[in-house]
């Protein structure tokens, strides 16, 4: 059976840094899945599935995508890269693809947090490596009758992403533009890590309000996780983005931060 092979964010960049390709890159192709959602991920299973569905009944030579961004924030290789993708018809040849789990049409999945975080960090890797610019970033529908990588993604504010994402510099809330929570009142550029996120002993929920809750939704921002406003106010705002990160992280998910929340927001 065929398998793939998962890497880290560290492990990817190592690993396209080292890699030689003789095929001539000329741009990126963003896309996400749509179907699977972020919901349906089951790691390497979810991979063989596309790949079975690619090759079996699209009849293609492989799976369509270089590299699957999953959800958990971890990168899936894929079709070889001495190979054009098969992402956008007629506009194949010198691309490498990234495909994003999720369906990231405005009012269903975000892309958010740790997932975010690999596929900026990745797609400006990948730049850097083959010496492209960010207007060699191309989104599917720019050629296609189709929304995506998804509606509630725009393409100046997934560039912004990955210059941060090149500069090395964290994502915070106030950058994590996605339309339908950026109505919230601005809550700012958060401060760095230092102060968030060693556990404080006490476990959170909705309705506690404090200093404590207040490095929590720090904690929160600093991973992406749109908290609401940074108000000390454990909010269902705040239970919500709780919750969302403990489904990427894949524990327990009940919307309380307690020392196994703590502990994977602060894993690296
Ligand atoms: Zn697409």
């Amino acid at each position: 059976m065929r398998s793939f092979k998962r890497y880290t964010v560290a492990e990817f960049k190592g690993y396209i840094r080292r890699v030689r390709v003789r095929r001539p890159i000329s741009h990126i192709q963003i896309h996400h899945t749509w179907r699977p959602r972020k919901s349906d991920y089951q790691g390497e299973r979810t991979i063989r599935a596309m790949y079975h569905y690619h090759t079996q009944t699209r009849g293609w030579r492989d799976i369509a995508q270089h590299f699957t961004v999953a959800p958990d924030g971890c990168i899936w290789d894929g079709r070889s890269l001495e190979m054009d993708p098969a992402g956008i018809a007629g506009h194949n040849q010198g691309g490498l693809m990234f495909e994003m789990i999720g369906n990231f049409d405005r009012g269903e999945e975000r892309l958010e947090g740790v997932q975010l975080h690999a596929v900026t960090h990745a797609v400006a890797a990948c730049l850097e490596r083959f010496g492209l610019t960010h207007d060699q970033i191309v989104f599917h529908r720019e050629h296609a009758a189709k929304t995506c990588p998804g509606s509630s993604i725009s393409k100046p504010w997934f560039i912004g992403q990955v210059r941060r994402a090149a500069g090395g510099q964290q994502v915070t809330s106030s950058q994590t533009g996605i339309k339908d929570i950026s109505a919230q009142p601005s809550t700012g550029r958060v401060r760095s890590a230092s102060s968030a996120g060693a556990w404080s002993g006490e476990i959170l929920r909705r309705g506690d309000r404090g200093a404590k809750v207040r490095d929590l939704q720090r904690l929160l921002a600093e991973r992406g996780y749109q908290p609401g406003p940074i108000d000390g106010i454990y909010s269902p705002l705040t239970e919500a983005a709780v919750r969302r990160a403990q489904r990427d992280l894949h524990i327990a998910v009940d919307g309380i931060a307690g020392p196994q929340t703590y502990r994977a927001l602060t894993r690296r």
